[in-house]
């Protein structure tokens, strides 16, 4: 059971337990955060795991200052003006990931732009006492309502994390305003607690809304990333010259004439295999093999958000026919 401290007295319980790489139940201005370690993919894993989120998709790390936010994404003059005018606040920005980053792959599902955003309150402390980028969704199971207390967060996760910190209602009390930069075009992502006229105005730009023109076909949205590769699932026998994305510690037949192999789990552990995910695919595609062959991933657990990503991954990437 999740033990409640007040956030005057949690910050050196709360640093401790994200450095080993549990997730913490934070506030934040706008709601509750299952707080983990951006730089640590077991950590991420958890975050999935403690939430049963049956996808993986990316979450906004969050960062005490412009030094943290600068080493991780590319800010230009628009992000920069956004950022000094909005930050701390409830606005989260979509950039560019700066190369070199530090931020685990899980976090990002594999996308090479990383959505940021600077806090207010504890959550700020917490990222500057353990020096980590911290991804945090809302603190609340899959489906579920944004826990916007402490005594909602302990009746929804209670179970599942050692700690939550309280510091009462949260002020804002829906999520962050999500805005992508794209050049000199800015998109509204999603709604939330920052006001899309207050954006308007200080960037002198209308916001786009809805999805940019030729990505309608589900699972083809720019934030899914899909190899180049054609993925097989649930590979039994592996043909010469395929790639490998393996799990557990036995192997598909034909294995050997595999042209590379990747093993998600060698000790069949999905959480292990949910933080290898977006690299290993990565890697594989990377190697030019046609085909990613995947050996077959239990359904349990983190395996049903694992088995979607790879589901959407090998789904057929005709675009133009299907939305003509
Ligand atoms: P949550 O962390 O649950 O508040 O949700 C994060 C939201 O941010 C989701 O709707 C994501 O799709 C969106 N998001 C996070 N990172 C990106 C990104 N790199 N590109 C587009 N959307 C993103
Ligand atoms: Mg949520």
């Amino acid at each position: 059971m999740a033990v409640i401290l007040a956030a005057g007295e949690a910050l050196e319980k709360a640093a401790k337990l994200i450095l080993a790489g549990n997730p913490v139940a934070v506030p934040t201005e706008t709601v509750y955060g299952l707080a983990a370690d951006a730089t640590n993919g077991d950590a991420v894993a958890r975050i999935y795991e403690v939430k049963a989120r049956p996808r993986f998709n990316p979450l906004i790390v969050h960062v005490d200052g412009m030094e943290m936010a600068e080493g991780i994404g590319e800010f230009d003059p628009l992000s920069r003006r956004l950022a000094a005018k909005f930050w701390p606040g409830p606005l989260t920005l979509v950039l560019p990931l700066k190369k070199g980053a530090d931020i685990h792959p899980l976090v990002r599902a594999g996308l090479d732009t990383i959505a940021l955003r600077m806090p207010t309150g504890f959550i700020s402390r917490l990222i500057a006492r353990t020096g980590r980028p911290l991804a945090a969704p809302s603190a609340n199971s899959s489906g579920h309502i944004s826990g916007t207390s402490a005594p909602a967060v302990e009746a929804d996760l209670g179970a599942r994390i050692a700690l939550i910190v309280d510091d009462g209602p949260t002020p804002v009390g829906v999520e962050s305003t999500i805005v992508k930069i794209e050049g000199e075009r800015l998109r509204l992502l999603r709604p939330g607690g920052l006001a899309a006229e207050e954006i308007e105005e200080a960037a002198g730009l209308k916001l786009e809304r809805g999805a940019p023109a030729g990505v309608e076909a589900p699972g083809m949205l720019s934030s899914h990333y899909a190899p180049r590769a054609r993925v097989r699932l649930n590979a039994a026998e592996i043909a010469a010259g395929e790639a490998l994305l393996a799990f557990g510690p036995k192997r598909a037949k034909g294995a050997d004439a595999a042209k590379a192999v990747r093993n998600l789990s060698p000790r069949g552990s999905l959480r292990e295999a949910a933080a290898n995910l977006f690299s290993m695919l990565h890697e594989l595609d990377a190697t030019g093999a046609s085909v990613i062959a995947v050996e077959p991933i239990p359904f349990d657990g983190l395996g049903e958000a694992i088995n979607d990503r790879l589901r959407r991954a090998a789904a057929p990437r005709d675009i133009e026919s299907r939305t003509a």
